[in-house]
């Protein structure tokens, strides 16, 4: 089964819009052993479509085209597969009911434009779409069929996901893929791999790494008609291999991880930040229901708040600057002690452009304030992530995650340290 992509619409080739539903399709018809041979990207212009669409049916078994499904007049794919297939447009009844529900249902007039979405190439098929209103169409030509995706990327992958990879699995003879992502962080995605080499040869399992600051997501897929169990034995073998480095699955992210660590103990945690200006702090209040764990925060930029607010000894600061371990641990245990929290949490670091204070930009330093001891833990220097504008922002990014690790390990109880193997690396990896 060959596959080609036609990316529809003039804001992609002007360059407004980066092309990622061709890069979200392309990724997942290859994670289903699907080929895609071709990509294109062509604008708003009936002609232009209706071309491509026959030369990409001329070499493929199938092409996916994604945009120009909505009602407005530069919305042209509908007009566009009817003629290649040499058939009018027709009113969907059933199309035309439901648009005038959900007008009704929002309280608006239905413009007349809007029964556009209700037209479909005669004797199409209609492929449900449960994130949205417009559903995709199957148009079956000599050449093989057409799949037409709306342009919006929720409700593309909603219909790729619930309709058209399964049909296209079911059409090629193509096994039962299940998969699941583990969520990590704190490891270098190099050493992840090289400590998971004998999961990646188990038969049928496949791995495959996406890196964030400071986190790797590893996708695990399995085939075969035991699918299911060989992703059930690829996932404990992981745990058995990572052991507390996987922190969740799925969109579990790590504020949420850990703030059901911090609620199931009753515990609360105040943050004092520097370096990151209020993003852990952001991040610990992203979640609904997080005033049970989140206690509050100070964002204490400047060196001389950092004793006025939090009572670092100032002859740490004179003797040190900011950026020292023994300030963030001072930081922590005094948002700890002001704000009455179970737990202290405070970041210190440079992020750069320039130096301070004689540390090198990427020197982050953790400090935790548990209930009864206080300890500071000191994270590596982070690897300064190349030279343009985005480097402060992916290494505030960097900190936020280590620091909200640390704070997941100490709940965890298995200590703030990564295993030999993961420093040795990061240090190697570092420079
Ligand atoms: P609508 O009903 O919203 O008009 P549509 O099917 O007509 O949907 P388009 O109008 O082409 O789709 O695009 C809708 C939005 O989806 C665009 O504003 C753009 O943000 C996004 N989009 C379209 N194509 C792509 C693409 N190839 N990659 C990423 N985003 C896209
Ligand atoms: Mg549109």
């Amino acid at each position: 089964m060959r596959v080609e992509l036609l990316t529809v619409g003039d804001e992609l080739l002007l360059g407004d819009t980066v092309n990622g539903n061709a890069a979200w399709l392309g990724r997942r018809l290859a994670d289903h052993g699907v080929e895609v041979t071709r990509s294109v990207v062509v604008g708003d212009e009936t002609d232009v479509i209706v071309e491509a669409v026959r030369a990409a049916l001329g070499r493929a078994d199938a092409v996916l085209t994604t945009g120009g499904l909505g009602p407005t007049y530069d919305d042209l794919t509908r007009d566009a597969l009817a003629e290649a297939a040499g058939v009018p447009l027709v009113r969907d009844a059933g199309l035309e009911e439901r648009l005038r529900e959900r007008a009704a249902a929002a309280g608006r007039a239905l413009q007349p434009m809007a029964f556009r979405m209700a037209e479909v190439p005669e004797g199409a098929g209609l492929l449900p779409n449960s994130a949205g209103t417009a559903p995709g169409l199957r148009v079956d030509l000599p050449g093989g069929t057409v799949y037409a995706l709306p342009g919006v990327p929720s409700e593309m992958r909603t219909i790729m996901d619930e309709v058209v990879l399964p049909e296209l699995a079911a059409r090629a003879g193509l096994p039962v893929v299940a998969r699941r992502t583990l969520r990590t962080a704190g490891v270098w995605e190099s050493v992840i791999a090289t400590r998971l080499a004998e999961v990646e040869a188990m038969p049928d399992v496949r791995l495959a790494y996406l890196p964030d600051p400071a986190e790797v997501k590893i996708r695990v897929t399995a085939a075969g008609p035991d699918a299911a169990a060989r992703l059930a034995a690829a996932e404990a073998r992981i745990r058995d291999l990572l052991g507390p480095v996987v922190y969740g699955v799925e969109d579990e992210a790590l504020d949420r991880v850990v703030h059901r660590l911090l609620a199931a103990r009753s515990a609360t945690v105040a943050v004092a930040e520097s370096i990151t200006g209020g993003l852990i702090g952001a991040e610990l209040t992203a979640m609904p229901g997080s005033s049970a764990t989140f206690a509050g925060g100070a964002v204490t930029y400047a060196t001389g708040l950092k004793a006025r607010l939090l009572g670092v000894p100032g002859d740490l600061l004179a003797e040190h600057g900011a950026v020292h371990p023994d300030v963030a641990a001072a930081m922590a245990a005094g948002v700890r002690d002001r704000l009455g929290a179970t737990y202290g949490l405070a970041v210190t670091g440079v992020a750069g452009p320039e130096p301070q204070d004689g540390r090198p930009v990427g020197t982050v330093f953790v400090g935790l304030a548990g209930p009864g001891e206080s300890r500071t833990v000191v994270s590596p220097k982070l690897p300064v992530p190349g030279t343009g504008p985005e480097v402060r922002a992916v290494l505030r990014r960097m900190a936020v995650v280590h620091a909200l690790e640390l704070l997941r390990r100490t709940l965890l109880g298995v200590g703030p340290e990564v295993p030999a193997w993961d420093a040795r690396e990061d240090r190697e990896e570092s420079g």
